[in-house]
């Protein structure tokens, strides 16, 4: 597909600011995650921060450049500034700062779920939760029933996030799971991947053709969506 790109030409850097890879994960998954992008070639650089890229080159917070013309930036997420709230109520991220209930501090009635908070008041995780879905969705459920409760003058009851463990792909067929008690690895933690992620997905068709769309890339390896562009001399001689 790409006659200008010669095999074995191409280098892959990950460069992480971080001393470890996937962070909020367990160790096991953290080094089997290193392991297997070692193995497939990636250039891991860690405790590396990367401070610009100016014509092509990606610059580093030691001083070092890497030469690229494709830098993909996944740095994380940060949350939307809330116009209007005291200054202090804002944390790292720009996340707001709650309560065990998810109430804005120093408010009456102003709570913030999900990515955009932060709490720091549940005992196993003391510097605060991480974005993921299900912190959200318990949140959602708790505070619907908080604002009952609120309503109905009955004491609130505090967050508690029930971690029902957490999954990442790190190449094609192989993921890792954490679960609050063990861990796997490989071909069968992908398998339980893809069916974790097809679960949710509103209705039987769309769960249909998710599968279908995914069982195809994977025996084909062909993503059908590709822009090719060849330099004009080359594409006159094709
Ligand atoms: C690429 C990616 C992959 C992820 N993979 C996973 C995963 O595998 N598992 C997992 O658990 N989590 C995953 N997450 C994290 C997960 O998506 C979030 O933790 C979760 O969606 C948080 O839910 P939320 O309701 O707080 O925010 P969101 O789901 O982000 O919902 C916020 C909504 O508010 C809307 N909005 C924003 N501003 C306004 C406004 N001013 N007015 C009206 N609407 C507004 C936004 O458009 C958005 O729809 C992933 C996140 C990303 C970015």
């Amino acid at each position: 597909d790409y006659p200008t790109v010669k095999s074995g030409q191409g280098r892959i850097f990950l460069v992480d600011a971080g001393d470890t890879l996937l962070g909020p994960m367990s160790k096991k998954s953290q080094e089997e995650a290193y392991e297997v992008l070692r193995k497939l070639g990636v250039n891991i650089l860690l405790n590396t921060l990367v401070k610009d890229y100016v014509e092509d080159k990606v610059i580093l917070g030691n001083g070092e450049t890497i030469n690229s013309a494709t830098l993909i930036w996944a740095s994380g997420v940060i949350a939307k500034v809330a116009p209007g709230l005291q200054a202090e109520t804002v944390g790292r991220g720009r996340r707001i700062l709650v309560d065990q209930f998810n109430k804005v501090a120093s408010t009456d009635n102003v709570f913030v779920i999900g990515d955009q908070c932060s709490m720091f008041t549940d005992e196993k995780f003391p510097n605060g939760h991480p974005q993921l879905a299900q912190v959200a969705i318990q949140q959602g459920k708790l505070l619907a029933d908080n604002l009952t409760k609120l309503q109905n003058g009955e004491a609130l009851t505090a967050f508690k996030y029930h971690d029902k463990g957490s999954m990442a792909i790190i190449s094609k067929y192989k993921a890792v799971v954490d679960l609050p008690k063990g861990f796997f690895k490989g071909f069968f933690a992908w398998i339980v991947w893809l069916f974790i992620h097809i679960i949710p997905i509103a209705g039987f068709r769309n769960k249909g053709k998710l599968a279908f769309n995914w069982f195809w890339s994977f025996i084909t390896n062909d993503p059908t969506l590709r822009l090719i562009i060849r330099p004009e001399d080359d594409a006159h001689k094709a």
